[in-house]
Order: C-alpha cells, then sequence, then structure tokens
C-alpha cells in the first residue's frame, strides 16, 4: 500500500483547508473592520458637528457674529478631537478657522480619513441660516488604533498559519496511519485469501468506521468461501461415495454377463436399470441442489396461490404412490397467496410430501396452511416412523440419511430435504422439525411476510 499517497492527499487537504480558512478569516476581518470603522468615523463627526453647531447657534450675538473667544473655544474643541473647522458668515465669508489658531494640523498624521473632503453644516437660527460651518477629520487616534490592531491580527494571523500548518502535518500523519494500518491489515489478507489461505481473519476494532465495515465484509467473503470450500470438497467425497454403489453393482453385472457367469434376464437386467435409475435421480437430484442453493440463480417471482401449489404437488405425488393404507387430507381454510417461485415451491412441497410417504407405513399424512400478520404457515404431518432425536440436526445437510433410509433399498441420496431447506430460504423462509420416533413427524415450512 502506498501509504505516503494517502499521507500526502490528507495533508495537502488539510493544509489548504486550514490555508483558505485563515486567508478567509482575514480577508473579512480586515474588510469588516475598515467598513465599519469609516462609518463609525462618520458618525462621530456627525455627532461633534452637532454639538459645534449648538455652541454656535446659542452663541450667536444679535449684532450678528460670534464673540472671539467662542470661536477660539468650537476651534479648540474641534482640534482636540482632530478636526479642523472653518466657519463662514451667512454671506459665505470665513470669519474663523482652525488655521486662525496659528497652529495647523501638520503635525496629525495623515491617514485616508486625513484626505476626506470636507463636510459643509448650515449653522440655522430661527429658522434663518446664519452661517456655515465647515469641518474636516484629520484621522488620529482611532484611525491609527484601528490600523495597529489590523496589523496586529494579520502579523498573528500569519503566525497562527504557521501553528496551523504544523498541526495540519501532525494531524494528516495521525490520521493517515489510523486510515492506513488497517488498509494494509485487509490488503494482506485478501492477497492471502487469493492465495488459498482462508483461515485468517481481519482483527476488527469496535469502531464503526467504513474501513471496518470493509474488514468485517472481508471477513464475511472469507467465511463464505470456507464454507463453500467445505462443501465443495464434502460435495465430491459425497457424490464419489453415492456413484460408487450403483456403478459397482453396474459393473459386476455387466462383467458377469461379458463371462458368461450370468445370463442376462429380465430380473438382472432390471437390477442393472434400477441402479441406472438411481444414478439418474442422483444426477438430477443434484441438479436441482445446485439450482437452489445457487445465489447467481433468480427466483422467478409471480404472485401465486400457494394452496394451489400444494394441490398440484398432492397429485404429483399421489399418481406416483400406491400407498392405500395411507390417508391424506388437506385442510385449506382460506386461500394463501405469496410472491415466490411456482416451479420451486412446488418442488419442496413434493420432496416433504414424498418423504412423508416412504417413511410412512400406514396412517395418515395432513398438510395444513394458515396465514397471520407475520407470514405463512404450511404443516406436513405424518404418523411414519418418525426421526431418531439424534439424527435431527443432521436431516437437512446434503446427502445425509437416516439409519431407516440408509437400510431401505428405495431411500433417496439424502438431498431431499437440503433442496428443500435452499429452496425455502432463497425465499427469505425457514422450514423446522418436529418428530416423535414411531410416532410421526411434523413438518412446518414458514414464509415471513
Ligand atoms: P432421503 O433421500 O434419504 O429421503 P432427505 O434429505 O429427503 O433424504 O431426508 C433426509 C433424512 O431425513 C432421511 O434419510 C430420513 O432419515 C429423514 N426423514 C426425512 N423426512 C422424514 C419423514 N417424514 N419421516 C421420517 N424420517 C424422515
Amino acid at each position: 500500500m502506498n501509504k505516503g499517497g494517502l499521507r500526502k492527499r490528507l495533508l495537502l487537504s488539510h493544509m489548504s483547508v486550514a490555508l483558505c480558512s485563515l486567508l478567509f478569516i482575514m480577508l473579512l476581518v480586515n474588510l469588516v473592520m475598515t467598513l465599519s470603522f469609516g462609518k463609525y468615523v462618520e458618525n462621530q463627526q456627525e455627532a461633534e458637528a452637532g454639538f459645534l453647531l449648538e455652541d454656535l447657534k446659542s452663541s450667536y450675538t444679535a449684532a450678528g457674529k460670534w464673540p472671539t473667544d467662542i470661536l477660539m473655544s468650537i476651534s479648540h474643541q474641534a482640534m482636540q478631537r482632530n478636526y479642523s473647522v472653518n466657519i463662514f458668515d451667512a454671506e459665505g465669508n470665513e470669519i474663523w478657522g482652525t488655521g486662525h489658531m496659528g497652529m495647523g494640523m501638520e503635525g496629525v498624521s495623515t491617514s485616508r480619513t486625513a484626505t476626506k473632503s470636507a463636510t459643509s453644516y448650515a449653522i440655522i437660527k430661527d429658522g434663518e441660516r446664519i452661517g456655515t460651518l465647515k469641518m474636516q477629520g484629520n484621522g488620529g487616534a482611532e484611525t491609527l488604533l484601528n490600523r495597529n490592531f489590523l496589523l496586529m491580527f494579520n502579523r498573528l494571523s500569519w503566525g497562527s498559519l504557521v501553528l496551523v500548518l504544523a498541526g495540519a502535518y501532525l494531524f494528516s500523519r495521525f490520521i493517515a496511519n489510523g486510515l492506513s494500518l488497517p488498509l494494509v491489515q485487509i490488503k494482506k489478507i485478501a492477497g492471502r485469501m487469493r492465495e488459498g489461505d482462508l483461515g485468517e481473519r481481519v482483527i476488527l476494532s469496535r469502531s464503526q468506521t467504513e474501513i471496518e465495515e470493509v474488514g468485517l465484509a472481508l471477513n464475511y467473503l472469507a467465511d463464505t468461501l470456507q464454507q463453500q470450500e467445505k462443501l465443495r470438497k464434502n460435495l465430491t467425497a459425497d457424490v464419489a461415495h453415492e456413484l460408487r454403489t450403483p456403478l459397482a453393482a453396474i459393473q459386476s453385472h455387466i462383467e458377469a454377463f461379458q463371462d458368461g457367469i450370468w445370463e442376462a434376464t429380465p430380473d438382472k437386467l432390471q437390477v442393472c436399470h434400477n441402479q441406472v435409475m438411481r444414478l439418474v435421480q442422483l444426477v438430477s437430484d443434484l441438479e436441482k441442489l445446485s439450482a437452489a442453493e445457487n445465489p447467481m440463480i433468480q427466483l422467478r417471482r409471480e404472485s401465486l396461490c400457494l394452496n394451489e401449489v400444494i394441490q398440484d404437488s398432492i397429485l404429483a405425488v399421489t399418481g406416483r404412490q400406491d400407498k392405500q393404507s395411507i390417508s391424506l387430507v388437506f385442510h385449506e381454510q382460506e386461500k394463501v397467496y405469496m410472491v415466490g417461485d411456482y416451479d420451486r415451491l412446488l418442488q419442496v412441497f413434493v420432496n416433504l410430501l414424498n418423504n412423508a410417504y416412504k417413511y410412512t407405513l400406514e396412517g395418515r399424512i395432513d398438510l395444513g396452511i394458515s396465514e397471520d400478520s407475520s407470514g405463512i404457515i404450511v404443516t406436513i404431518t405424518d404418523t411414519g416412523a418418525g426421526i431418531n432425536p439424534d439424527e435431527l440436526p443432521f436431516i437437512f445437510e446434503r446427502f445425509y440419511r437416516g439409519e431407516k433410509s440408509r437400510n431401505r433399498k428405495t431411500g433417496g441420496a439424502g438431498i431431499g430435504l437440503a433442496i428443500v431447506k435452499a429452496i425455502v430460504e432463497a425465499h427469505g423462509g425457514t422450514v423446522t422439525v418436529h418428530s416423535e420416533i414411531n410416532d410421526g413427524s411434523e413438518f412446518k415450512v414458514y414464509f415471513p411476510k
């Protein structure tokens, strides 16, 4: 795994996010400070002008002018607040200005606000314009303060940028290690699996991250492959075992015919035919099983009446049975509908009914169907031989045959119930069995809604 690649990408993304956010904040703060400070200065000047106008109004003499000491005091006040003022009479002649104080504002540092054009305010008393006040801000302490603040803020921001970049580097290293270590482990185990070693598993931590989920999925995959591998090996052994007996019988018969030991009488040929039929049945069962167990094979999903499927399976089975000693009753109170694959569901009930017939010498077979809000249950009950409790856990396994079945010549290859289980599970259902030896068996097929 290219650990450096992941680290580099994380580092780049973390650093660019940190850099962009910091630059954005700096830009925003500079902009806001400049704009809002300009507004503040304007408002301040308005307020100052208001005070001066009040003074000018109240000190206006009936002779139509202002006492010099008042003008001086006004100029003084303005200068103290870093403004220069000029006062004009009603005719527009300048009668006073801060310049008259003999001390210009040259000493005051200029700034953008200092070069701002002056604002004129009309001096109005009793509705009559008595003069004009011209006021100009010279920039001062506040402007300086503002500038200093921005300067300091920008310096600190650049400083913190260095710290943030260092932090982003360490953080991305930490994250990259956290991400790449489990990925390296997953890659290693996937490699082992490719080489056929399915025994190893990804060690999962408790955190539910996507990487953990990939690990979990890989573990599931390993489990499934291991199970498939086991089934494949078992299947080969089981098939070989199942083929051996009929093939040996056919071989010995044919050799005996060839050597002239036996005549090819109808009886002897019938034995050979039976063995061939057993092989044919085995191949057909294997095909059905592999089709039912193959997850790639799509079920045909159609809406169907399960009662009809069961009726058809009864017809299929009873048509082949000649056991008069067994009565079969289908207790159907209601029509039950579900979505499923008709042919495969038919196979389920044919297999279960075949078994019920096969393992019941005399008595009855009862079929029931019911439906509630959670699902559909079909029961197949017989009064037959029952199943040994030791055998019960294995009867749904491929090629498992109970003692009785093994001893019987007509017994199948032990695939019937494996097919039932595979088909029912492919429909999302379950199949269970309850059985008492010599008392009978009850198979329950459940399909959820
Ligand atoms: P088989 O071809 O042997 O019938 P199955 O897979 O259909 O294979 O069944 C597996 C085993 O389960 C049988 O060998 C038999 O011992 C037992 N079994 C299945 N159904 C019944 C039943 N209705 N009554 C008694 N035993 C049964």
